[in-house]
């Protein structure tokens, strides 16, 4: 006797990275979810159907989200000192590629789409006290990645309603976590270098960091309560722990 899969079917791109990987144990792991990774790197995920491909590629990402309920887009250039100034590869993956999402979500009559943002989108690299979603867009980002994923998070805000497709904008800030490949090995690098040891300014300055498997699971509770006419749809978010460290 046949059945039919009550799971939802999902995409999660950049799925073979940090947080794409936390995103993916979580969604495979509730049971909930047929989950498909779309990234340039093969995850070696048994679990779940890896689609090695390229955000640049249109054609790829069309075929990708053909039949899906839900999109996580969570894959971008990594920020690395290598790629940062490169603005050809932040712009072709992180502006270009988020709208290849977005075009096939609505040619495909995608429902839900959950973009990863960044924090960063309004920091111009001075203190911001009491800031929420009304704060406006760094209108000097700090480097030509935040510009990028701020030119994305709008791609995928305006696309709210079109055809189908509603839309919701995650911005976590500094992540943390198992599988973390910059935040805490690259403090633990340099303090091996002697390089922790003064302090520039006053030394209270507050930043957020936000554990991984928290944004994880704000991308499953945000493309949850997705639903049409949802109060979150068209909107950004920040991600927080909540608790401030010292920076
Ligand atoms: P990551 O570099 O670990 O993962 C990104 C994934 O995207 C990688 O697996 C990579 O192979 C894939 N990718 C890169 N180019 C691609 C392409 N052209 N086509 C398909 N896949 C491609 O990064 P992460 O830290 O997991 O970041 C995930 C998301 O969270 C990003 O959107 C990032 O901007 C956002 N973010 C991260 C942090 C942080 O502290 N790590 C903070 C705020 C926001």
């Amino acid at each position: 006797v046949a059945t039919r899969s009550t799971k939802q079917k999902c995409l999660v791109t950049g799925g073979a990275g940090f947080l794409g990987k936390h995103l993916v144990d979580q969604l495979a792991g509730s049971g909930a979810y047929e989950v498909t990774v779309f990234d340039i790197r093969d995850t070696g995920d048994t679990r779940v159907m890896t689609i090695v491909g390229d955000l640049r590629d249109p054609i790829q990402v069309d075929k990708a989200c053909e039949g899906l309920d839900v999109v996580f887009h969570c894959a971008t250039a990594a920020p690395s000192a290598a790629n940062v100034s490169n603005k050809r590869l932040m712009h072709d993956v992180n502006v270009k590629g988020t709208q290849h999402i977005v075009d096939a979500c609505i040619k495909h009559g995608v429902p839900k789409l959950v973009y990863t943002s960044s924090a960063s989108v309004v920091f111009e690299g001075r203190s911001l006290y009491n800031a929420d979603e009304s704060t406006p867009y760094a209108a000097r980002p700090m480097d030509y990645y935040t510009e990028t994923k701020i030119l994305g998070e709008k791609a995928i805000l305006a696309a709210n309603g079109k055809g189908k497709l509603a839309t919701v904008a995650l911005r976590p800030s500094g992540i943390f976590g198992e599988g973390d490949p910059l935040l805490v090995p690259i403090a633990v690098e340099k303090a091996k270098q002697g390089k922790m040891k003064y302090i520039i300014g006053s030394g209270d300055n507050l930043m957020d960091y936000t554990y991984v498997g928290n944004v994880a699971q704000a991308h499953i509770q945000a493309g949850e309560a997705l639903i049409p006419g949802s109060r979150i749809a068209g909107k950004a978010y920040f991600i927080s722990n909540d608790d401030p460290q010292p920076f």
